[in-house]
């Protein structure tokens, strides 16, 4: 018999809302001794049948919903999810040969995340769940996507709540020498699957690196944590006269030369290896001032806790990137971080303007690529976010 879990008397709104995961605290009764991992049927209260997800004693989650019918969680089901996933992607990116292919709650596989860089599939297994089913998740990739590779990226801080070890390494087939090249938007990038931040690179803003297309042309740009230089490329393709990139990583600001390079742009892109709260400080002082001024920070709030001091951090970098653009100019702000609300981080940027006396025009209000599909009923599965201004004066 399947082990089940009952929760209390109304706590299964959230979950007939949308949600996926069950908190220990909504659990009333667990039934068969299910052991970590292992799949158990939820019931509400009143024994209407929610859904059958796998179970962690050990995290705060006690349960993530994987389908909300009585089948069963094998290698079929899993290649039922990744053909489904697949099939969005050809929807909605028909021509991308590198995107996130299973994106977690939002492709109803929580704890899972697949990133396809051209024929090289990167996992990440964040869950027990997930990872005690690797071997058939692996046997499903290979039979759906015929890859030349697939590589484990588990090493993820998170795992440890989890109750697990960070993990890395081959899993299957042979990972071509590293870094690789993919395309994106027509462009080609440089992706160290086993040594880059993440898996490599940040599929996730694809589309808003597209839509500097209209802001670029003879521009003068700053990318302010460019990482491997994606944004930055991406103007110059659009038209930008020169672009200036800065991020405190030194691997990210070699592999950025060379992405320029990569596309032809030897004598337009500079890449500095800096701090960059420093830096924007230095470039104000020295008066240096540009049309497009991009800001894509790391998740400055890793989690509520620390909401202020994460407010304080966007608001300075947006403040100090305000203030380097000429009238007229455009400011590119992003937070990649799900605990900084889309309308507080709205808010934030319109005080830095106010602080900085640069009057706003908001131009597009912009999220996450769509191989990072929101699941309406799961808040954090929408994290990007991506505003697009025009400073006035
Ligand atoms: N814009 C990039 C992604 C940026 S990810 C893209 O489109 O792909 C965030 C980057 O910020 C990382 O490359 C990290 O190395 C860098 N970073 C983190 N803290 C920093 C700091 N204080 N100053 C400069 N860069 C920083």
């Amino acid at each position: 018999m399947m082990a089940s879990a009952t929760l209390k008397p109304r706590h299964e709104q959230r979950i007939l809302n949308g949600h996926l995961w069950i908190y220990q605290g909504n659990v009333a009764r667990l039934d068969g001794e299910p052991s970590p991992g292992d799949i158990v049927d939820v019931f509400a209260a009143d024994g209407e049948f929610l859904g059958r997800g796998y179970y962690n004693p050990h995290s705060q989650i006690a349960i993530r919903l994987l389908t909300r019918v009585k089948e069963p969680v094998d290698r079929s089901f899993f290649l039922r999810r990744i053909q489904r996933a697949r099939a969005w992607r050809a929807r909605v990116m028909p021509d991308a040969t590198s995107y996130r292919l299973i994106y977690s709650e939002g492709d109803l596989l929580p704890g899972l995340i697949v990133d396809r860089y051209e024929d090289v599939l990167v996992v990440q297994f964040l869950t027990l769940g997930m990872d005690a089913r690797r071997e058939i998740i692996v046997e499903a990739l290979v039979e759906a996507e015929s890859p030349r590779a697939v590589y484990e990226r588990s090493d993820v801080p998170s795992r440890r709540y989890e109750g697990l070890e960070l993990r890395q390494g081959l899993l299957w087939g042979e990972l071509p020498e590293q870094p690789m090249v993919i395309r994106e938007n027509g462009l080609s990038f440089e992706v160290d699957v086993a040594g880059g931040q993440k898996t490599g690179y940040f599929l996730d803003q694809k589309e808003n690196r597209r839509s500097l297309a209209p802001f670029v042309p003879g521009a003068r740009v700053l990318d302010v944590f460019c990482h491997n230089g994606a944004f930055a490329v991406h103007a110059l393709r659009y038209g930008a006269r020169e672009v200036l990139g800065v991020d405190s990583s030194e691997q990210a600001v070699e592999s950025a030369r060379r992405n320029a390079a990569l596309n032809g742009y030897t004598k337009s892109a500079w890449f500095v290896e800096a701090n960059a709260f420093d830096f924007l400080r230095e470039m104000d002082r020295s008066s240096e001032r540009f049309d497009v001024v991009i800001l894509d920070p790391p998740a400055f709030a890793k989690s509520k806790a620390h909401f202020e001091p994460a407010r304080r951090g966007y608001k300075e970098v947006n403040l100090r990137g305000l203030k380097l653009l000429h009238p007229g100019g455009f400011l590119v702000t992003c937070s990649c971080s799900h605990h900084m609300p889309a309308d507080e981080f709205y808010r934030l940027v319109l005080e830095a303007a106010n602080d900085a006396r640069r009057p706003l025009r908001l131009v597009e209000s912009r999220g996450q690529a769509k191989d990072h599909p929101i699941l309406a009923g799961v808040p954090e599965s929408a994290y990007l976010k991506c505003l697009i201004f025009q400073v006035l004066e």
